[in-house]
């Protein structure tokens, strides 16, 4: 199925790794052009080498943390035109609900709320006065149902939905869809290091750690990244065009709900 997005350019912020980089490949494999992000600069370009040599599509590189002021100047300056926009930042530690100050709200808002907010906010303008443009924000399944040691990101990412509810349909009369994409456990990194906390914390193998979190998705184990993007990728697509501030959950069927 051809996406109709041949030739659009995308900024997909977070992508050396994991679902970002899902996301990157995706729409690389459509003949998007690309924009790609992350802190570390030797996991980027090596990522960024690799969708160029497979795909052989231009991507250009912007190493730096797209939670702060400086990032998010950095990436509007080299994002200016894009057609896509696919907003992510790693998310925040676990904890217990007794162990958060401001100050770790405030990280949690800035990576995983204000950041995305500031990018539709400099980049969605452009694409209403061009008449088309698509906005996916990687979000959780914490979004539709709490997970009890991520609630900085549950906090975060339900202030970011809110935000995307109403915007969406302001901006949906110029051709302009933003939608959300909630991830359930998917085989990154940042699972990983959840499940060795979870180890460390219960006396289990990393392996029983795992093992358990599995046992309780449907699906009966993580999602893959490459999925992932793809979907991802068609909600980039021509075809999203009908798709207004929807909340996509990804999870295997771990959320219990009719709805
Ligand atoms: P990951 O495997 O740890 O990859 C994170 C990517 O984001 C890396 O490329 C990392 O590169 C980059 N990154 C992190 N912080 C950044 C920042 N401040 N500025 C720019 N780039 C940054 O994580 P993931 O599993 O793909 O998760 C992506 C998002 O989805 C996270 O917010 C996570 O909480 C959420 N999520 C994931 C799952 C899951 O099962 N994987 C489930 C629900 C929600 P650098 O470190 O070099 O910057």
């Amino acid at each position: 199925m051809d996406l109709g997005i041949k030739g659009k350019r995308a900024l997909v912020c977070a992508s050396s790794k994991g679902l970002g980089l899902g996301c990157a490949r995706a729409l690389a494999a459509e003949g998007v052009d690309l924009i790609m992000n992350a802190r570390g600069a030797d996991a980027l370009e090596a990522a960024a080498g690799a969708i160029r040599t497979e795909f052989g599509v231009d991507v250009v590189t912007v190493a730096c943390d797209v939670s702060t002021p400086e990032g998010q100047t950095t990436l509007i300056e080299a994002a200016q035109g894009v057609d896509i926009l696919v907003n992510n930042a790693g998310g925040p530690p676990p904890g217990m609900w007794t162990d958060w100050d401001r100050e770790d709200f405030i990280k949690a808002l800035d990576a995983n709320m204000l950041a995305p907010i500031a990018l539709m906010k400099a980049l969605v303008p452009g694409m209403m006065e061009r008449g088309w443009g698509r906005v996916v924000n990687i979000t959780s399944q914490s979004v539709k149902a709490p997970i009890a040691v991520l609630g900085l990101s549950n906090s975060a990412r339900a202030g970011l939905t809110g935000y995307v509810a109403g915007t969406s349909r302001q901006v949906a009369p110029y051709g302009v869809n933003i939608n959300n994409l909630l991830p359930g456990s998917h085989d990154t990194d940042r699972i990983a290091a959840l499940d060795s906390g979870n180890a460390a914390k219960d006396g289990k193998s990393v392996e029983e750690a795992r093992a358990a979190r599995q046992s309780s998705i449907p699906a009966g184990r993580d999602g893959d990244p490459r999925d992932f993007g793809a979907t991802c990728a068609f909600m980039c697509s021509q075809y999203a065009s009908f798709m207004v501030g929807q909340n996509i959950l990804l999870d295997g069927g771990n959320i219990n709900a009719t709805l």
